[in-house]
């Protein structure tokens, strides 16, 4: 390594704006800074190695440099990195489209590339409400509205931060935003009154029914991240809510939206969440895992029937006037069809469905700490709900006891993150079940020595 930590380090911290990130904690923090990475683990400056228990923020599938990936790469980075798919075409997000068409649920059969998560969520919205506009400007004139669960979570840019309901990221930029109409989430740890998740459920469903009795028809679609909430803190939808869901879309005639980008390409145990619940989304969005983690690409798909009604003569100006300089890019593409391959290749879903109950056995060892008040899984992604009292389920007032947990892991050597009192585990999804093993380990470790250290003071 040509330079030293210290050095890059002080350039960090006076160039470098981290996302999400409270910069002046970070300038007083030792920073963790990756140079390499080689299966389930990171590698930073001074060598130590980690865990990657986050998948590098979702988004790694088969480890890091991995050579079938890195040749996909390499055949394609020497033809051309790039040109623009506006008015031209080129072969890999060709050949990638008809992929995704292929091992998406059947009637989705169009695909609309971007760049990232966020982007594929302003497109969806975007062709929903022209979609509606498209048919009868007339009669639709006023379905614009969206409706989004409670702590929902679609991206950072506006259109996605107004379909957003997590208040602590959304909450400063609330006079820019769209309105949007909110549901209830069927976050039954926090719920109270109901015996069961089923009543849980169906207390949701019943209040989402009167939400589209009432305003149905002003609502141009309904978006969900299906069976997972994932950056609320890993909230898991019992059993058949999504399917209730998309029963109600379809008899109020509204547009469902399926934001697959945290829970896509095989995080949940299936290829995509909504197979699990047998739902065909109108609009479907991906991104994170769909390059395995080499490369920012996301995509939102539909259907024919939507597609083909953007179809007319240039006059009647029913064109999707959206599109991003990026669009279709060649190495995204390409090594993200090989990611597909790969996942098919390595049989990736059924092993990951075989993981998904080790780690589960896992994780249910987690409840012998006191403080841990939820453990929620679906297939390789866990949230460990921290809480100051089981009964009571409040938090720890002061915030710096989940940070110091994932500090502690750090130290451990597993890399995960937090999100608001849950630790979330996101392990890269071909990790061996000793990894698993190990990762779940050091987050035991972490809470009871944190928690003891918190008690005492
Ligand atoms: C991460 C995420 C997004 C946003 O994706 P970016 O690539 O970060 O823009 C959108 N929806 C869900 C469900 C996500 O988890």
């Amino acid at each position: 390594m040509p330079y030293q930590k210290a050095e890059l380090e002080k350039w960090d911290k006076e160039y470098v704006w981290h996302p999400f990130t409270q910069m002046k904690a970070y300038r007083q923090s030792n920073p963790l800074i990756i140079e390499r990475g080689e299966g389930s683990y990171l590698y930073d400056v001074e060598g130590n190695k980690y865990l990657d228990g986050y998948a590098s923020l979702w988004v790694n599938v088969h480890g890091h440099n991995d050579p079938e990936l890195n040749t996909a790469l390499h055949i394609q980075v020497e033809k051309l990195a790039h040109s623009t798919l506006l008015g031209s075409a080129n072969v890999p997000s060709i050949l990638l489209a008809k992929k995704l068409a292929e091992i998406t649920p059947d009637s989705l059969s169009k695909v609309f590339y971007s760049d990232t998560g966020s982007a594929a969520v302003e497109i969806a919205l975007k062709i929903a409400y022209q979609y509606w506009q498209n048919l009868d400007s007339v009669k639709y004139k006023n379905k614009s509205k969206f409706i989004s669960l409670n702590e929902a979570y679609h991206g950072d840019t506006i259109g996605a931060v107004s379909v957003g309901g997590m208040d602590l990221f959304h909450r400063i930029f609330k006079p820019l935003l769209f309105e949007r109409i909110p549901t209830p989430s069927p976050y039954t740890y926090r719920m109270e009154g109901f015996e069961t998740e089923e009543q849980a459920s169906a207390y949701c469903i019943h209040q989402l029914e009167k939400l589209l009795q009432n305003k149905g028809e002003e609502v141009a679609g309904l978006i969900i991240e299906p069976l997972v909430q994932g950056a609320a803190g890993i909230i898991t939808h019992p059993p058949g809510f999504l399917k209730q869901v998309e029963r109600l879309c379809k008899a109020y005639g509204v547009l469902l939206i399926c934001d697959e980008v945290a829970v896509g390409f095989g995080r949940t145990g299936t290829l995509f969440a909504c197979e699990q619940e047998d739902v065909v989304p109108d609009i479907m969005c991906v991104g994170k895992g769909i390059t395995g983690g080499y490369m920012p690409l996301a995509a939102t798909l539909t259907t024919e029937q939507i597609f083909n009604a953007f179809l007319a003569h240039p006059d009647e100006n029913k064109t999707f006037f959206h599109g991003h300089t990026y669009t279709g890019n060649q190495l995204a593409c390409a090594v993200a069809l090989r990611n597909i391959e790969l996942i098919e290749e390595r049989e990736l879903i059924r092993s990951v469905k075989e993981k998904a109950k080790v780690f589960k056995r896992y994780l249910l060892k987690l409840y012998e700490l006191p403080n841990v008040g939820d453990i929620r899984q679906r297939g390789l992604m866990a949230g460990i709900e921290v809480v100051k009292d089981r009964q009571t389920k409040s938090v720890f007032e002061d915030k710096k006891v989940m940070g110091d947990i994932i500090l502690a892991a750090r130290q451990k050597g597993l890399i995960i993150r937090e999100l608001g009192p849950v630790v979330t585990m996101m392990p890269i999804l071909s990790m061996t079940d000793e990894e698993l093993k190990r990762m779940v380990e050091i987050v035991y470790e972490s809470i009871k020595e944190v928690i003891a250290r918190y008690k005492v003071s």
